[in-house]
């Protein structure tokens, strides 16, 4: 029997396509460039069935919703603990890309830069290049192939990044970033340059649904414990400055990026992803939020609610 599903999810792109607000990344050169057109949505049921619709193999750059994963690894490989003392988990309320340290000389949540950048510092390894292979290879884990580097935007990227690179000079002043300041720059851009389509990032959502089993591997890439603790935090800081909105209309973690994905999970049940490059004023994408809302509701899926 035909799944019902397909021609739902290709509904909702139909419904959603001519919502045309938003602008596009214009802060990063190649992403000003970017077609704002495609719009493309997949889920990813736990037992590794995916059903898309509309653009959901079209690559684009993940930025920020690497974040999550390198967050998962940081406290694979270095404990919560450790993580915690140079990471905290408090919402921010603050956008992405704010200048954000704490009293104790962190930055306040993993999901904005400054906490991703501290968050990269920690990935075991001495040098950019040893980090961002760690990197590479758990997100590639997670996606089930392996994923490769779209290197104009890495450049384009770097050749921008005073920001960035001011917040980790600030880290590394403070004493909160364990390595040497570009090198935590040079490898947190380049795991955003990451090429995904968003059938790859509703699988990484679905590794961490089911509490970090890749669903068509069957690899075991985290233990429970440490999926649950990234989902908790995607759900109060995935959406920076957007999080509380999120969390009460939506309600289901996850994690966005500027490149125009937004990879959610439901714990438990399955893996969402939605690309669209144009971006709200927080840095969200606008047609991807109206998907997740919409899927939320239909299937469900918001955690405070009862089904
Ligand atoms: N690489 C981007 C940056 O650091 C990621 C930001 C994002 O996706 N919100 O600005």
């Amino acid at each position: 029997m035909r799944s019902p599903i397909g021609p739902y999810l290709a509904s909702i792109v139909d419904e959603i396509r001519p919502e045309d607000s938003g602008e596009l990344a214009d802060y990063i050169p190649e992403l000003a460039d970017a077609d704002p057109e495609p719009f493309g949505i997949a889920l990813s049921m736990l037992d590794g069935q995916v059903y898309t619709a509309g653009d959901a193999e079209r690559p684009f750059t993940i930025q920020s919703s690497a974040k999550a994963f390198t967050y998962a690894l940081a406290i694979r490989e270095r404990g919560l603990t450790k993580v915690l003392a140079h990471v905290g988990v408090e919402p921010s309320g603050d956008a992405f890309n704010a200048i954000s340290v704490d009293e104790r000389g962190r930055p306040a949540n993993p999901m904005i830069n400054a906490g991703a950048i501290g968050t990269f510092a920690l990935v075991p390894g001495d040098t950019v290049e040893e980090k961002f292979d760690a990197v590479q290879r758990f997100l590639s884990d997670c996606a089930g192939h392996d994923l490769d580097i779209d290197e104009g935007a890495y450049t384009s990227e770097l050749s921008t990044a005073y920001r960035n690179r001011g917040i980790a000079n600030m880290l590394r002043a403070s004493g909160g970033l364990a390595a040497e300041p570009d090198i935590a720059v040079e490898g947190y851009i380049r795991q955003g340059a990451l090429r995904v389509c968003a059938k790859d990032l509703a699988l990484m959502g679905a590794t961490l649904a089911s509490g970090g089993v890749q669903p068509v591997t069957g690899k075991r890439v985290l233990d429970d414990e440490t999926a649950g603790h990234v989902l908790s935090v995607m759900t109060t800081c995935g959406m920076y400055d957007a999080a509380g909105d999120w969390v009460s209309s939506v309600g289901i973690p996850a994690k966005s990026g500027v490149g125009g994905g937004i990879v959610g999970a439901s714990p438990g049940r399955l893996g969402i992803a939605t690309f669209s490059p144009r971006l709200d004023v927080h840095g969200n994408s606008v047609r991807g939020v109206a998907a997740f809302e919409r899927l939320s509701r239909d299937l469900s899926l918001h955690l405070m609610r009862i089904p």
